[in-house]
């Protein structure tokens, strides 16, 4: 091996988790190889697709409240310096809240606590700012005014970017899973080049567990999202914004955003789908959830009973037990970290994520014991909203 370069850290899985994590490596100087085996956020990474919400309310899992904090600074200021596209949409977030109100509240008291502004908004007043929405069964709701909206794919594009910028180097390659035991000196990869590093991340979202199989097959659940775009009324400007905020239903388990880039309306269920594997299955909705979101469609946005679906996706969560993040060190391979399980919601997190991995790397900074492996379960439950 004499003569080959030898990397600081070798960050595998070019999604949001990884190209934050090379981002923050290579700000702080070291020297970093990202690899991925299809390219930055494509078409079948989780972080693939046009738009992710970015949002502050997470009930009272107020780690995640601040992280988002962090994240949101740290998006908009990569996007100011880099980028003339508006990467982030400040679309506004807002929550409807039905019967049980628990969650909702203790958003509130969390937003409160952490100085996140928000607008808490009684029925009449929903009825009056939001025309186009069906509000039967909903209570109260919420509104964070400075939320909003990161064009993920781009986004994402716009972080490797970046990192190479600072001194990344980025590779198109897939990464064999590691062998042995102890320390780790070198990867493989599918073109048979050896990847020297003295640390790996191993940032391979839903692929976490085809590569560390024994560790990680049972403990991340890879479902099946189905997303759709309804078309809008001719020059109406009802479901676009400022009109229409980024909406989460929480009761109802349906989020979704307004017709940004003229898209069309966007909604999704966020209940998790079948167990799916991330590069076979099939990129084509089913009938059984385009009949679903259909009526739902029609129940909360009534104008748009009769919309036309104008594009679909097909995504997958990279579910944990629980939903909190999994960044932690392989037990059997001392140099070798595991960073996903965005369970749903974790790309507006990216930025915190590779902050978070930078200083468990480079300054043994005390770990958090939510994302450990010795938390995550192999049954679901989730808890992580
Ligand atoms: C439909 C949908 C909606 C969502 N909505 C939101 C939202 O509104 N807000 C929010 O914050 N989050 C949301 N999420 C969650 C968020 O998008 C994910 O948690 C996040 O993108 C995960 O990023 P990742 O980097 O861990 O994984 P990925 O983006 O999947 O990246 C992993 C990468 O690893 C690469 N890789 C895997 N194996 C190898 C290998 N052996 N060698 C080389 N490369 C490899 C893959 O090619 C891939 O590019 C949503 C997710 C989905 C699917």
């Amino acid at each position: 091996m004499s003569g080959q370069k030898t990397y600081d850290v070798a960050v595998i899985g070019a999604g949001v988790f990884g190209a934050w994590t090379a981002w923050q490596l290579a700000r702080r100087g070291q020297r970093v190889v990202l690899i991925d085996a299809y390219g930055p956020a494509h078409s079948r990474a989780s972080s693939g697709g046009e738009s992710r919400i970015i949002r502050m309310g997470y009930g009272a899992d107020e780690i995640y409240t601040r992280w988002s904090q962090r994240s949101i600074v740290q998006w908009k200021e990569l996007f100011a310096a880099r980028t003339q596209e508006k990467l982030f949409q400040e679309t506004g977030v807002l929550w409807l809240s039905g019967g049980d109100q628990a969650h909702f509240r203790q958003t509130l008291a969390t937003l409160t606590r952490c100085g996140v502004p928000f607008e808490k908004m009684e029925v009449k007043a929903l009825e009056k700012r939001f025309p186009q929405i069906g509000l039967d069964g909903i209570a109260a709701g919420l509104l964070e005014p400075h939320s909003g909206v990161l064009l993920a794919r781009r986004a994402v594009a716009a972080v490797v970017e970046d990192a190479v910028r600072q001194g990344a180097e980025y590779r198109n390659a897939q990464a064999l899973r590691p062998t042995g035991q102890g320390r780790v000196h070198h990867i493989r990869t599918n073109h048979g080049e050896n990847i020297a590093a003295g640390q790996f991340v191993f940032a391979c979202g839903p692929w976490l567990g085809k590569i560390f199989p024994d560790i990680l097959g049972s403990r991340i659940f890879t479902s099946r999202q189905e997303v759709f775009f309804f078309g809008v009324p001719a020059g109406d400007a009802r479901f676009a914004p400022p009109a229409l905020p980024t909406f989460l239903f929480q009761g109802d388990e349906i989020y979704g955003m307004p017709d940004l880039e003229t898209r069309g309306l966007k909604i999704a269920l966020d209940r998790h789908g079948e167990r799916t594997d991330p590069d076979t299955q099939s990129r084509i909705v089913s009938a059984s959830a385009t009949e679903e979101i259909r009526h739902y469609v029609a129940r909360r946005f009534p104008a748009l009973r009769d919309a036309p679906i104008v594009e679909t996706r097909v995504c997958q969560y990279e579910n944990t037990s629980n939903g909190d993040f999994l960044i932690d060190r392989n037990p059997e391979m001392e140099n070798v970290w595991f960073a996903g399980g965005g369970s749903g919601h974790g790309f507006k997190h990216g930025p915190a994520v590779g902050e978070y991995i930078a200083g468990q790397l480079l300054d043994g900074a005390p770990a958090e014991a939510r994302f450990s492996l010795d938390t995550k379960a192999t049954t679901q439950n989730r808890a992580v909203y």
